[in-house]
């Protein structure tokens, strides 16, 4: 078979030639303002001839040296492929001038002020205006500071869309050859999602966020309530001094504890889910699909909490009122002239306390690093498994055990529970040893080898045709 060395190139540098045949190629940007400039700028480093088309050529100013400007109809008469840097409300123009767009690729970069403005997005409004000309979305999303600037690490992702094969090819060849990511999202119906990603703000996070600041702000009011309010009603004590120390230092482990538990929480949720039904081949519901794809989130916020209380308790000894307690302590040892004895269950019990809590933080710290994209990229996805998965389990057993030694037999006494709310320790454990024991349960052989043989595809037909058949 005849191979031809043309045939040979690798795929990552087919943009780089495609990139050489267009250096000729003129682009043309229909505005002159904050992004048509910028996006000029960036074309023209990058080799491209650019040519203006304005309302007013001779009044431009302000433009990339290099660049030239015409009217609208001179201008793209003179390249294939149009930026359109003009708000949407300024189209109507370019009906006038339909018959010179004809087979141009016009390429819409706006964005709305709200999400789903209009009934149809920009792009779809601007290909019925010029049906004649063929509609690329795309570029929205990357500003025009960060063209001019040049820092394009945190948005290089550049969506484009378009009915027209060919046109969206040339137009992701354009974004490469300005050093971003073109991503094809398909046809121009999805346009408006498009158009979209730019108003959003950090939708990943918003549910973290709710569920993290619910949980602290119910945990502070009810630490306020058990440790300064209770003390003062009962025994007119003033502890309000615990506000800033040692509430936080309870509000940041509890919350930690239960943030990394819901992190667990609906991959067994799930699991138990697909062994009910017996297959994996059915959507779950969208509350579970969404609680999952929030998980990393979730577990970031659950490591910064837990970061939290790691430097809380390490300036404790530093604190005047835990000074001020060891130097009485001390005094009632001598006024007394007794000495006391050391207890061997409550040396094991710190002992562990404070190794569960410095293992649990560090395994925590090695979830934290491999969720990072840069770490996790050079991961394969057995290895990112056993770290997330297996070791985020131990980090959870090694915490939940963290919280048990701390709270030891306290939930034994009566007088802990102050008005007959259980100490915050107690609460915190419950979804934790929740997803333990469902754990447990899942990794026991038979239900284990069940749940892999569902994940590998295998289906249960029917309650009467086909058993389990292990
Ligand atoms: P801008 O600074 O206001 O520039 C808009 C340009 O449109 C004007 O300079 C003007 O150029 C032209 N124009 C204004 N009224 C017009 C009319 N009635 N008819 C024809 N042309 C008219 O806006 P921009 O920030 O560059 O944004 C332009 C587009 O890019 C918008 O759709 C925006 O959503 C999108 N975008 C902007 C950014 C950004 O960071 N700025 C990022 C992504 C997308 P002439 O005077 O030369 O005609």
């Amino acid at each position: 078979m005849d191979i031809s060395t043309s045939n040979m190139i690798p795929l990552h540098q087919t943009g780089s030639r495609k990139r050489l045949d267009h250096q000729q190629e003129s682009i043309c940007i229909f505005g002159t303002g904050d992004f048509g400039r910028s996006l000029g700028m960036r074309l023209l480093k990058s080799g491209y001839p650019v040519v203006f088309g304005s309302r007013n050529p001779q009044k431009s100013a302000l433009l990339p040296s290099g660049s030239q400007v015409f009217t609208h109809a001179e201008a793209l008469k003179k390249a294939k492929i149009i930026f359109l840097a003009i708000h949407r409300e300024n189209y109507d123009f370019l009906s006038a001038l339909s018959s010179l767009l004809d087979g141009k690729v016009l390429v819409d970069v706006s964005n709305n002020l709200r999400m789903n403005q209009y009934p149809e997005s920009n792009a779809q409004y601007l290909s019925q205006l010029v049906p004649k000309a063929i509609v690329v979305k795309g570029f929205n999303t990357v500003s025009a500071w960060a063209l001019q600037s040049g820092s394009l690490d945190a948005n290089k992702q550049v969506f484009v869309c378009g009915d027209d094969h060919n046109s969206k090819q040339q137009v992701m060849d354009v974004a490469r050859s300005l050093g971003l990511t073109p991503l094809d999202q398909g046809s121009l119906l999805a346009a408006q999602e498009v158009e979209n990603y730019p108003l959003l703000l950090f939708p990943m996070w918003r549910l973290p966020f709710i569920i993290t600041a619910s949980l602290t702000v119910f945990f502070f009011l009810y630490c306020v309530v058990i440790k300064v309010i209770h003390p003062y009603v009962k025994k007119n004590t003033n502890n309000s001094y615990l506000l800033m120390h040692s509430i936080p230092n309870t509000i940041f482990p509890i919350v930690s504890l239960l943030l990394l538990g819901l992190v667990y929480l609906p991959g067994v949720i799930a699991a138990f889910l697909q062994l009910y039904r017996g297959t994996k081949y059915k959507r779950f519901p969208d509350w579970l699909d969404k609680w999952m794809l929030c998980r990393k989130q979730l577990g970031l916020v659950a490591f910064a909490y837990g970061f939290l209380h790691v430097l809380y308790s390490l300036i404790i000894p530093l604190r005047y009122s835990s000074y001020w307690r060891r130097a009485r302590y001390v005094a009632t040892l001598v006024k007394s002239n007794s000495t006391s004895e050391l207890k061997m269950v409550w040396t094991w019990r710190s002992d562990a306390l404070y190794a569960s809590g410095i293992l649990g933080f560090s395994v925590f710290l090695l979830l934290a690093i491999t969720s990072l994209p840069s770490v996790s990229n050079t991961m394969n996805w057995r290895e990112f498994r056993f770290v997330q998965s297996k070791l985020g389990h131990v980090t959870l057993l090694l915490c939940t055990l963290h919280t048990a030694l701390l709270g030891w037999n306290k939930f034994l006494f009566l007088s802990r529970y102050k008005w007959g709310l259980p100490p915050g320790y107690i609460l915190s454990m419950v979804i934790p040893c929740i997803v333990l024991v469902l754990k447990l349960i899942l990794i026991t052989p038979c239900i284990d080898r069940m749940v892999t043989r569902i994940r590998q595809g295998w289906e249960r037909k029917g309650k009467d045709s086909d058993s389990l058949n292990i």
